[in-house]
């Protein structure tokens, strides 16, 4: 019985793969650096198949109990053509038949997406968002991304790229953000923004995590960075509250490993700034799967790419 599936999520650092069985669970896993490939694209691909092959071989699963392999890369993807458009992050990578190139080497059948999309897969089909029909996951780190489950499925847009929550506009005028807008979100809270705005609190750039550990300690300045923090993705996201009234919002990406920082003032400025029957709705927690919601979700991508329930 064709049982398994090989979730893959090609990151900037890491292309992580995980053998996940029918019940949603990593029954076997491996990694390798995706900077050991970065220079060449096709070497990157082979390496990815040859990973995949091995992980079945370690985990003594034979191709045949194989129902797919999905894939979550961070860009802009054509899941119905199988194609990557670009990979802004990852060079050489514009209008890739990733799809085929992949199925002719392992002769499975292989489906792609766009990262956030996925992990938000994940966390409704097995994490902080199961149970709602309409949900936003948010991915909050280098990148402001989400995915958005309305009616419960995955909504894609026109043209694949909607949920792209990084680059909502918060003013009309504002700093200018690298997709060519102008004060966007993630001008402000993505991961450089915020060690841009703790060198002007703390002296000296710091990372989230360490700005983390001192608000652990309860130091007043990094609990403020936090509450900045908040207040401006809380603006953002009364917008989103009005506009889609989800039933949740998922908060996830390494950002959010500080989200017990960041919960009360988003919750305060939803429920000052978003339309009361919306806002009343909308309940606003952490993402549980974290490092494993690319690997997860892309078996519920296999799953619904082929026609299946899960
Ligand atoms: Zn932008």
């Amino acid at each position: 019985m064709k049982r398994f599936v090989v979730g893959i999520d090609v990151g900037g650092t890491n292309v992580k793969l995980g053998l996940v069985n029918s019940s949603g669970r990593i029954i076997s896993r491996t990694y390798f650096p995706t900077k050991s490939y970065i220079r060449s694209r096709n070497k990157l691909i082979d390496a990815i198949a040859q990973a995949v092959l091995r992980l079945l071989r370690a985990a003594r699963v034979p191709q045949s109990s194989v129902l797919g392999i999905g894939l979550g890369l961070p860009g802009l993807i054509d899941p119905q053509r199988g194609f990557v458009n670009f990979l802004p992050n990852i060079p050489g990578w514009k209008n890739v038949p990733l799809k085929k190139m992949l199925e002719k080497k392992l002769r499975l059948p292989v489906f792609i997406d766009n990262d956030a999309k996925i992990v938000a897969l994940a966390e409704w089909k097995f994490g902080s968002g199961r149970g709602f029909d309409h949900l936003v996951c948010l991915t909050l780190g280098t990148g402001v991304g989400s995915g958005l489950i309305l009616d419960g499925r995955l909504y894609r847009g026109a043209d694949n790229t909607a949920g792209e929550l990084g680059h909502l506009p918060l003013n009309e005028k504002g700093a200018a953000c690298n997709c060519g807008g102008v004060a966007c979100l993630e001008r402000t809270i993505g991961n450089r923004y915020l060690v841009q705005r703790s060198r002007k609190i703390f002296g000296k750039g710091l990372e989230p995590q360490a700005v983390g550990k001192l608000a652990k300690r309860g130091d007043a300045r990094a609990l403020r960075f936090w509450k900045e923090t908040a207040e401006h993705l809380g603006n953002a996201l009364a917008g989103v509250v009005n506009l889609l009234n989800p039933q949740c919002i998922v908060v996830g990406g390494g950002v959010a490993n500080n989200f017990r920082f960041m919960r009360k003032t988003l919750i305060e400025v939803l429920r000052r700034r978003a339309l009361r029957v919306p806002a009343r709705r909308v309940k606003v927690v952490r993402a549980r799967l974290v490092k494993d919601a690319g690997i997860l979700g892309a078996r519920v991508l296999v799953e619904q790419s082929l026609g299946r329930s899960s």
